[in-house]
Order: C-alpha cells, then sequence, then structure tokens
C-alpha cells in the first residue's frame, strides 16, 4: 500500500468502569481531546456492557473496540460474543489474543489464530496481542516467542490492511515497568522483519506496529519517536486524563 502510515492510540479499560465513570470519562476527556484525523486513529475498548453507551456518547471521530471476539463455535455459546454481533452493532474494531486471555483463560495461539479468521470474515480490524512473558525473555527466546504468535495468526490473514500488532511484553503489563525505547524498538523492529519475510515489503510498511504495557503520560514521548513504534495500547492510564496527553503527545 502506498497510503501513508496513521498512528494508532487504543484505550483497553478492560473490566473497569462504571456507568457514570464512562459518562464523565467520555464528557471530560475523550470528547475533548484534540488530534488530526488524518494523523491518528484512536479506539477505546470499554466493557462489553459499556459499548452501547459509550458508542452513543462519543465524538464520531473516536471509535469503539471490542475486548475480545468468540471463536468459531457450532454450538451456542453463553457469556461469549460473536465478531457477527461486533460487527452487527456498528464496531468496526477488536482485541483479539490479549495476554490476560491468553494467561487466565488459556487462549492458544491456535485459538487466537481463529479469533482473527472471525475478525476478517466480519471486517472487523483486529488488533492482534502477542509478547513474550519475562522467564521467556530472560532465557533469550523473545524472537521465538513472537515468530510462533505471529506464524500461529498468519493463515487466518486474507487482509492485512485490518490487521494491527500490539507487542505488549507480559512483564510490562499493569506493572510500571515499561519496556525501555530500545527494548521496544528492538522488538518492533523484528515483528516488521517478519511481515516483511513472511507476507511482502508493502504489508510491512503499511502495518502498524502498536506498543503496550505501562504506557504512561512520562513515557509515551520517548517510545513515540521510534522508528517502528506506530502507536499505542494503554490499559491504566486509559482509565485517566493521561490518556488526553498519550493522544496529544502521539499526534
Ligand atoms: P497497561 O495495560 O497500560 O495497564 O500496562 C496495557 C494492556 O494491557 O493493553
Amino acid at each position: 500500500s502506498a497510503e501513508k502510515k496513521r498512528y494508532l492510540v487504543g484505550g483497553n479499560w478492560k473490566s473497569n468502569g462504571s456507568v457514570t465513570f464512562v459518562r464523565d470519562m467520555i464528557n471530560n476527556v475523550l470528547n475533548k481531546m484534540k488530534f488530526e484525523e488524518s494523523k491518528l486513529e484512536v479506539v477505546i475498548a470499554p466493557m462489553i456492557i459499556h459499548v452501547p453507551s459509550a458508542k452513543a456518547m462519543l465524538h464520531s471521530h473516536l471509535h469503539v473496540c471490542a475486548q475480545n471476539i468468540a471463536a468459531e463455535g457450532k454450538k451456542a455459546q453463553t457469556g461469549e460474543v460473536k465478531a457477527e454481533q461486533v460487527q452487527d452493532f456498528g464496531l468496526k474494531w477488536a482485541i483479539v489474543g490479549h495476554s490476560e486471555r491468553r494467561q487466565h483463560y488459556l487462549e492458544s495461539n491456535e485459538l487466537v489464530a481463529e479469533k482473527v479468521k472471525r475478525c476478517q470474515e466480519c471486517h472487523l480490524t483486529a488488533i492482534v496481542c502477542i509478547g513474550e512473558r519475562l522467564e521467556e525473555r530472560e532465557a533469550g527466546q523473545t524472537h521465538d516467542v513472537l515468530k510462533q504468535q505471529l506464524d500461529a495468526v498468519k493463515a487466518s490473514v486474507k487482509d492485512w490492511s485490518r490487521i494491527v500488532i500490539a507487542y505488549e511484553p507480559v512483564w510490562a503489563i499493569g506493572t510500571g515497568k515499561t519496556a525501555s525505547p530500545e527494548i521496544a524498538q528492538e522488538a518492533h523492529e523484528f515483528i516488521r522483519k517478519w511481515i516483511q519475510g513472511s507476507v511482502s515489503d508493502a504489508v510491512a510498511n503499511a502495518t502498524r506496529i502498536i506498543y503496550g504495557g505501562s504506557v504512561s503520560d512520562a513515557n509515551a514521548e520517548s517510545l513515540i519517536t521510534q522508528k517502528d513504534i506506530d502507536g499505542f495500547l494503554v490499559g491504566g492510564a486509559s482509565l485517566t486524563e493521561k490518556f488526553g496527553t498519550i493522544v496529544e503527545t502521539v499526534n
């Protein structure tokens, strides 16, 4: 694609928030943020029960994102939300394979790949989360882990314009231990080279690789200036006014 990449910043609210929080965060922070849509896309992923009100309240240049979708299932799946339903509701985005789902809900690389396929079939842009655990980094296995996670989803993807890769080292999520700009850049470069080698140069240039793991207003600048970092997936700080500062820093 000859298209110029736009940065992407996502706010992942996880299982946080209340009716009042959603209203106040949107009115007091999110709808007041100033950024250029030509340079930057911003997506917000509320808990599923808050999606309808968030979608109704958010200014139209802020997009609502699902935090998860169901894998393929022939049987009824109590408690799950299907990609079709996310699409039917008018959303265009979903997070897939977040490390909390991989760890606590035992999502394997294969299951994540199936979910990516469901997103592709329903024209959702998938923010595919990958990243190594601390013991894997310490054992020098970071590249192997990233490669396995990427290899697993490759066959699910027909349209790479609907894929964003989020590099989220597990040891940096919710811990306050952000990856240094050098560590993050090194991993992003590895991911971009994987895309180059496994898909094409054009796709490697066009695909956004965003960083997640203790992103804050204090470290956003030093990370976003790295060559291969195209935005952020923000957890904790996306629940506060710091998110506005992060968006304005990227913009
Ligand atoms: P954090 O979460 O910013 O709170 O570390 C990031 C994420 O889980 O996406």
